[in-house]
């Protein structure tokens, strides 16, 4: 099995670029996005320029002014990053459905299926994001999760100056126990200031150091974690990019005009809401293990339906045929009804190449099964492939 090519995407000072955005007058100067000194507020996000004067987040914005009296403080607008960290996420969508989101501002992505190598997607990942929404960002790539994010850890760490980093660090496979090696052993994954404190009493302070003592060891003194550490510490992590779209749906709802009582119109509807959920479940290269049928009365009461699918899906003509059966299910001949939706939920990444195979594979399961029953029928003599039958 090749190498996967995981990327860790971070977008540099995200609250900060997004203040930047709306108001250009900020760009360069040292500013905090946070709470009022006077209130005990902290810092958020502090741009690159306050970061030069050491202004850090999380440290009391009142510290944060004494080391940089021309500190501008913003307060936060939460609305707009969330609307932004969504325009990104969307982006990042458009290339995978496995995209796991760690934060407002950060996410892996598993692009192992696509063809460029991993330094090329992280640039167009980065232009794009760019470009689209006007944010800067930086990514770590390497074969696993671990390394990825300690990639942009280290590149953004490196970053000198001003400017946002827009860094972009890609460690080989096979080079992740050598990247590792020389970083201080708190920058482990999972490593707190207890295990850290532990560790320096072993002589610990690199993670190459750690690599220095046998699994048994470090089991005998950390227990389950010990084996962990011990992998950790060469760079190995097997976990895979999880995508989180159970508690997410798609869904489509219309609001007529005037209610709408007449059975055709109202199945014509049904079927191009279907289409239109069952095209966006497509563009994210989702499926949908549950739809569900939304309807509402002229009196404004409203009714909700939903069924299991017996495959997870994401053709039109299935997710029609769940939600039609739901409809007839609920609605009386004649009745108006004011409002008409359809939506998805239980939604899972599309089984990407696979799918396509398991397609091709299944059709030719079928006519496997169909040439063996004739066989069985009329003898082999019967039964000739397309292409023998052509040449002759
Ligand atoms: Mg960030």
């Amino acid at each position: 099995m090749g190498a996967r090519k995981i990327l860790h995407l971070d977008l540099d000072a995200f609250f900060c670029a997004v203040e930047e955005l709306h108001s250009p007058d900020l760009r360069g100067l040292a500013f905090a996005v946070g709470g009022k000194p006077n209130e005990r507020g902290v810092v958020s996000s502090c741009s690159y320029a306050a970061r030069a004067k050491g202004v850090r987040s999380a440290m009391p914005m009142s510290h944060a002014l004494r080391l940089c009296p021309e500190l501008r403080v913003v307060a936060p607008n939460h609305a707009r990053y969330q609307a932004a960290s969504e325009q990104v996420m969307s982006i990042l969508h458009g290339h995978t459905a496995l995209l796991e989101q760690l934060s407002i501002d950060e996410a892996f992505l598993d692009l192992t299926d696509l063809p460029q190598p991993g330094e090329e997607l992280a640039r167009m990942l980065q232009t794009q994001i760019r470009e689209q929404t006007g944010l800067p960002c930086s990514l770590g790539v390497a074969a696993n999760k671990l390394v990825a994010k300690t990639a942009t850890d280290v590149a953004k760490a490196r970053h000198r100056g001003g400017g946002y980093p827009s860094a972009i660090l890609v460690v080989p496979p096979g080079e992740e126990a050598a990247f590792l090696a020389p970083l201080p052993v708190q920058s482990l994954w999972g490593v707190g200031p207890k295990t850290a404190e532990s560790l320096k009493t072993m002589g610990v302070e690199t993670i190459g150091d750690l690599t220095g003592f046998s699994e048994a060891v470090l089991m005998r003194r950390f227990g389950v974690m010990g084996h962990e550490l011990y992998l950790r510490a060469r760079g190995i992590d097997e976990r895979p990019v999880t995508t989180e779209h159970s508690a997410r749906s798609i869904s489509q709802e219309i609001t007529f005009e005037k209610d709408i009582a007449d059975g055709a119109r109202l199945r014509d509807t049904l079927r191009s809401l279907s289409e239109q959920v069952a095209f966006s479940l497509r563009s994210k290269r989702l499926c949908a293990g549950t739809v569900k049928i939304k309807l509402r009365k002229s009196d404004f009461s409203t009714f909700t339906r939903q069924v299991t699918l017996e495959q997870p899906a994401d053709q039109d003509g299935v997710i029609y045929a769940a939600a039609l059966s739901l409809f007839e299910g609920l609605w009386e001949k004649g009745q108006p009804v004011r409002l008409l939706g359809v939506g998805t939920s239980r939604l899972g990444p599309r089984a990407q190449q696979l799918s396509l195979w398991d397609t091709a594979n299944q059709k030719e399961r079928r006519l496997l099964d169909a040439l063996d029953g004739l066989r069985e029928r009329f003898g082999e003599e019967v039964v000739q492939s397309g292409r023998k039958l052509k040449g002759r």
